[in-house]
């Protein structure tokens, strides 16, 4: 009875997040309208929008203020294990160098186009088709991520648009209530240079100015996300730039990615954005969540020895984090899964600590209300036999008086 009843709980969570799963479609017809409004902007000058006015962006983005925005803060303690959730599996992630990708400083970002081989061919409900990446920094003294973990920032963020198969491309998708999956992953700092990095930082030179674009060869594009793709959270959100349409399913991975801090510093400080201002801190800021959920598909542990240690505190004073102080000292990946292990294990002990001292605590507490009921008891019969006492001396006759 009482497993049936945590089923049917289990199942209802589920269709309350299915039911959310679904943005409103009533925004469609502004939303076309607002990407018109974009486009008519763009025409002109090109700061339509810019990171240092992000809370005016819903003046002229409406959808920018709705309640579904990305990116958000992923509180560890308050996602929901969801072993429902499936799998990713990529298909045709692995280039070959005869196909040429066009590498674009748009001005907000360094964004690499995406041929349609490109898939999520399992995860959703369908298939999902891949556009492009680009990526979310700071500077070397702000961590510049979208999504934060438990409040904190990462040095860096990918994002692998992909738009749902049913529609034709990514711009007729975007503003449909399933058009899009972005994959999402944060950059770390590790001890060596990241190869697989190098394929898309070695041309960053060669689109330092605004606007400028270059092709590059083809290459793994599955190698820009973190080893282990299985851990992840996933939360309905938004475009994390005008227009902002909530049409965005998000997976962040649970996961980081590590390159080097020369090779971070190369994304921080490469790139133009008009004549003389550096392309950086194009990140925005987390958004209330308004009652989502936040689903994650492993047990975290109350707190996830992952991502949630990893992060860099959310000060512009650049403070690094612990794994961050750690990873510079030289730690591999393997060492940092034992790592990893041995934080969930000490925050397990920790628990069964806890327990204990509340169980010790108890104990003590009831012994010594014991002992003192124990001691009132005492000294009640005690006093009970001295007021007897007394009365037999007062009430017993003494022989003597009589005499
Ligand atoms: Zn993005």
């Amino acid at each position: 009875m009482k497993m049936q009843g945590k089923v049917l709980f289990v199942f209802l969570l589920q269709s309350l997040f299915l039911a959310k799963v679904s943005p409103e479609p009533s925004s469609e017809e502004d939303s076309s309208s607002e990407m018109h409004h974009e486009e008519q902007r763009k025409s002109g000058s090109h700061g339509h929008w810019k990171y240092d006015d992000q809370d005016k962006w819903s003046l002229d983005f409406k959808n920018c203020s709705g309640k579904s925005q990305s990116p958000i803060n992923i509180d560890t303690r308050a996602a929901i294990f969801t072993p429902a959730l499936p799998p990713i599996v990529l298909q045709g992630y692995d280039l070959s160098d005869e196909e040429k990708l066009t590498l674009q400083n748009n001005g907000h970002t360094l964004q690499l186009s995406l041929p349609d081989t490109m898939r999520i061919v399992r995860g959703f409900d369908s298939v999902f088709v891949a556009a492009q990446l680009h990526f979310h920094w700071g500077t070397v003294k702000v961590p510049g991520s979208e999504h934060t973990v438990d409040g904190l920032h990462f040095p860096a963020e990918i994002h692998v648009v992909h738009y749902n198969s049913k529609y034709d491309n990514l711009s007729e998708a975007a503003s449909k209530p399933d058009g899009l999956a972005v994959l999402g992953a944060f950059i770390e700092i590790g001890p060596q240079e990241n190869a697989n990095y190098d394929n898309v930082l070695s041309s960053l030179t060669d689109v330092s100015i605004e606007e400028s674009d270059t092709e590059i060869p083809g290459f793994n594009v599955r190698f820009l996300l973190p080893p282990n793709l299985d851990h992840f959270y996933r939360y309905n959100g938004s475009l994390t730039t005008p227009p902002c349409f909530q049409t965005v399913n998000w997976t962040i991975f649970n996961e980081t990615v590590k390159v080097s801090r020369k090779q971070l510093s190369e994304l921080e400080d490469t790139l133009k954005a008009g004549h003389d201002s550096v392309l950086s801190k194009n990140f925005r800021a987390p958004q209330l969540l308004y009652g989502r959920r936040v689903l994650s598909s492993f047990e975290a542990l109350g707190s996830p020895g992952g991502v949630s240690s990893g992060g860099t505190e959310d000060t512009s004073s650049g403070k690094s984090s612990k794994r961050g102080a750690r990873l510079g000292s030289g730690e591999d990946s393997s060492e940092k899964d034992l790592t990893d292990k041995g934080e969930e294990d000490a925050k397990f002990a920790l628990g069964l600590g806890e327990i204990l001292a509340i169980v010790f605590g108890v104990l003590f507490i009831v012994t010594l209300l014991s002992f003192i009921m124990y001691m009132v008891q005492q000294r009640k019969k005690n006093s009970r036999l001295r007021k007897d006492t007394r009365q037999n001396v007062i009430y017993t006759p003494t022989p003597k008086e009589g005499v």
